[in-house]
């Protein structure tokens, strides 16, 4: 256990890191609520809740007990041909929480794999109807997964440069305004006839630096596609489970999508998931006397039962009136200190989201990734035991819904106080 930093350098390698210059990897060895522990005991506050999933706190324990009894009654079987209680509960449990055109759901294992499938269903609808529809809309700066269909789809960036290439070809659109609408829905109107489906984070793009959009904006390209019929692809792998506020984006919208995808906050962010949901008139399509008409995808894991065990667990502490509270809370705390931030010299386009606030660190350097300040930012904080990992110059929180208010004090207390050194 001492040694873990050189036996980690060892033998792993880690997600979006540049192994040759990166610090060694903090050993976690323990997590309660929302603090996780290091091997010399040092705590830290989870304020990203870890990359997004977490979202009742750590090693929790309801959920641990329920999948602790699920894998001592069944751990895993064949999704083909077999099913099981925690499935077909999850379905039915989520199915009632989303807007009500959605009635089939599609297990995998992650957010980008949610996305793979939303995008197969799209272009094997058009398949299966003998429609040569195959062009993807989508948002510049999007960001959808690491797969390759899920980069496709995705803004082209540093990130997918390198596969620049193999990438298929997707028509980027602008994030809506009150200015550029019109144009945007022209734009969309222009390829009406050869798009298959239009693909977005709702409210906000998360990866790209917590980038935020009106929902009446959305609402109206909504509609343009669907009139143009367009299927409309809502991707909540982020915005899903209480994060904007509401217990989805969807909730916030009221145009319905045709397919949605699911992962981070799905288990509580315990057990890697992903859900795909869509309307009968999506599935309906695939229903034929034809086997060479359904849909070909699926995963070895598919709906594993732990997982499911994991998600239902975590959906009813979700629904519990306490934790609505708590999002409540968290949303009005963040609603506080933006006030504060926006009257900071050192800061500019503060935004927020119901639990997620963001905010851009004004420097001299050029806004980018790979500016130096998001790991001098990143080192400063976690140094004060708290993990906030800026993308480039954007600071941003995203905690667990168990943070206390004290604790939200404690991280705001901080930032100024980090900010403060970096006064010009
Ligand atoms: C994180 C994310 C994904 C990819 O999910 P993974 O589980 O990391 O593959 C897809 N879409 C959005 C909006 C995301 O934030």
């Amino acid at each position: 256990m001492h040694n873990l930093k050189e036996r980690d350098r060892v033998v792993n390698w880690h997600p979006y890191t540049q192994m040759k210059t990166a610090d060694d990897a903090v050993p976690i060895i323990r997590g309660k609520g929302v603090y996780l522990y290091d091997n010399e005991g040092k705590r830290y506050i989870d304020a990203v809740s870890s990359w997004w999933v977490t979202l009742h706190g750590h090693a929790h324990p309801y959920i641990a007990q329920r999948v602790f009894e699920q894998l001592n009654t069944l751990e895993q079987v064949i999704f083909a041909g077999f099913t099981h209680e925690p499935a077909v509960q999850l379905s039915e449990n989520l199915l009632k929480l989303l807007p009500n055109n959605q009635k089939k759901a599609f297990y995998s294992d992650n957010g980008s794999c949610a996305v793979e499938v939303a995008l197969k269903m799209c272009l094997q609808y058009a398949y299966n109807q003998e429609s040569k529809k195959n062009k993807v809309i989508a948002f510049k700066n999007a960001y959808h997964g690491d797969t390759f269909g899920a980069m496709s789809v995705s803004g082209r960036s540093v990130w997918t440069q390198p596969f620049k290439d193999l990438l298929f070809e997707v028509v980027f659109i602008d994030t809506p305004n009150s200015e550029n609408l019109e144009d945007l829905k022209k734009q969309i109107e222009s390829i009406a006839g050869q798009t298959a489906c239009f693909i977005y984070e709702p409210l906000v793009q998360g990866a790209a630096g917590m980038l935020m959009y009106k929902a009446e904006h959305l609402d109206e390209l909504m509609k343009c596609c669907r009139e143009k019929k367009i299927l409309l692809i809502q991707d909540e792998v982020f915005t899903g489970f209480g994060r904007t506020g509401k217990l989805f984006a969807a909730d916030h919208l009221s145009q319905k999508p045709d397919i949605m995808c699911f992962s981070k906050g799905l288990t509580g962010g315990t057990m890697p998931m992903g859900i795909t949901t869509c309307s009968n008139d999506i599935y309906n399509v695939f229903l034929s006397d034809d086997k060479y008409k359904a849909l070909f995808h699926g995963h070895s894991f598919t709906a594993n039962p732990l997982a499911c065990a994991a998600a239902l667990a975590s959906m009813e502490l979700l629904l519990k009136e306490q934790t609505q509270l708590d999002i409540e809370r968290i949303s009005q705390k963040h609603s506080g200190f933006a006030k504060t931030l926006n009257n900071h010299l050192q800061v500019e386009n503060v935004r927020q989201t119901g639990t997620i606030l963001a905010f851009e660190c004004i420097t001299d350097e050029q806004t980018s990734y790979f500016n130096e300040i998001g790991r001098i930012l990143y080192d400063n904080f976690l140094r004060r035991g708290i993990i906030i990992r800026p993308l480039g110059n954007v600071i941003y929180l995203v905690p667990p819904y168990c943070i206390s208010s004290d604790e939200l004090d404690f991280i705001y207390k901080n930032i100024l106080e980090v900010l403060d050194q970096f006064k010009h």
